[in-house]
């Protein structure tokens, strides 16, 4: 007995929200992923019923077997989206149907139920219904969280009989703590984020999990962030964390790292697309670490970006690594990552003109 999208949720607005004067204070300095809203929404799915209990209701902790499988074997998928407040106090998404289509695809490369688009979009926007005096103007805006894990008590391998799917919020101001300005990567030599047949596709705690070490040494090098090279013989570079990466060169085309391996980033996409409308010469390929060492230092490489929902697009400045470092352009990013990040940021914000559709007002 799915649930239809039609369907209500069952709607229990909390007791324990905060006032509207806690609240300010709290969006005064948001930072990232540390303060939530005051609701959840959580869908329940049991093998032979379905997707049943759609709820929307106060925030609070979940209740867990010790054997629940998650904890266990890792059974979980999540997606990352935000909603922006308009000028005009509107409320918007930016392609949230194709975040929709990511989770199904994660879910099924898990072996886990798929959520249906309509029913995940639904449970997005009663959160962002329930929640809208959460959602920040300007620079800032209102991170969604939809994940998925197996929450049956076995301790046997197998794909869990039962789940929760959830969504939470996050307000969210800039990602990086130096707000715009370039950031230092760190190229890890020992550790890989996904395999060819891997997990690299699918949006899962696992990936992040097997990745921290790894940012743990990044952190440790005076970096920002982790760029993976490719698992299977450790010379191209495939993506950071949590982000896709593009190169700019001096003729103004632009390379992106080939889909295989990497996470399908919606960013990622929106950016080729961005790209060729802007007349750049756009090629998804191989592009290998001692190639952009070489194009970085004698100039065919102009700018690098990292992008993704949480910090959109923002621009490499230096490359470290055990063989030495070096920058890209004069190491503070560059005109070509500053146009994509101001028309982006323009279409997702409503400034700019929407070429494709891609904003959903609520
Ligand atoms: C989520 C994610 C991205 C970025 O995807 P967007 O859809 O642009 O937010 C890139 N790489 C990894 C590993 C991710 O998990």
């Amino acid at each position: 007995m799915d649930v239809q999208p039609s369907s209500r949720f069952t709607v229990t607005p909390s007791q324990k929200a905060v006032t509207a004067n806690e609240r300010a204070t709290l969006l005064a300095d948001p930072g990232f992923g540390r303060i939530f809203t005051d609701h959840m929404v959580t869908i329940r799915y049991t093998e032979g019923q379905g997707w049943h209990s759609p709820a929307v209701g106060a925030r609070e902790p979940f209740m867990l077997d010790p054997a629940c499988a998650v904890l266990h074997y890792a059974q979980e998928i999540f997606e990352g989206m935000k909603a922006y407040r308009l000028e005009d106090g509107s409320i918007a998404m930016f392609r949230p149907e194709e975040n929709a289509r990511r989770f199904a695809q994660s879910a099924e490369r898990m072996a886990m139920p798929v959520v249906p688009e309509e029913l995940f979009l639904e449970a997005v926007e009663q959160l962002v219904a329930i929640d809208a005096d959460w959602i920040l103007g300007g620079e800032g805006s209102l991170y969604l969280r939809p994940f998925m894990f197996a929450s049956e008590a076995f301790l046997g391998v197998r794909p869990s009989n039962e789940y929760i799917f959830c969504v939470i919020a996050s307000p969210a101001g800039a990602y990086f703590k130096g707000g715009k300005k370039a950031v230092t990567l760190w190229v890890s030599e020992h550790y890989t984020r996904a395999a060819r047949g891997g997990t690299g596709t699918a949006k899962c705690g696992g990936n992040y999990a097997a990745s921290l070490v790894a940012q743990k040494e990044a952190i440790g090098h005076g970096c920002d962030q982790v760029v993976f090279l490719d698992a299977a013989e450790n010379k191209w570079v495939e993506e950071l964390g949590g982000m896709n990466i593009f190169f700019v060169m001096e003729d103004g085309s632009i390379i992106t790292p080939p889909l295989g391996t990497i996470l399908p980033g919606i960013t990622r996409n929106s950016i080729l697309s961005l790209a060729r409308a802007r007349g750049h010469e756009v090629r998804e390929e191989l592009y290998s670490f001692a190639q952009w060492r070489a194009d970085a230092s004698s100039g065919k490489m102009r700018e690098a970006f990292a992008c993704g929902t949480a910090a959109v697009v923002t621009a490499i400045g230096t490359v470290k690594s055990v063989d030495g470092d070096f920058t890209i352009g004069n190491g503070d990013g560059g005109i070509v990552t500053e146009a994509l990040r101001a028309e982006l940021t323009g279409i997702q914000r409503g400034t700019v003109a929407d070429p494709a559709g891609w904003v959903r007002t609520l």
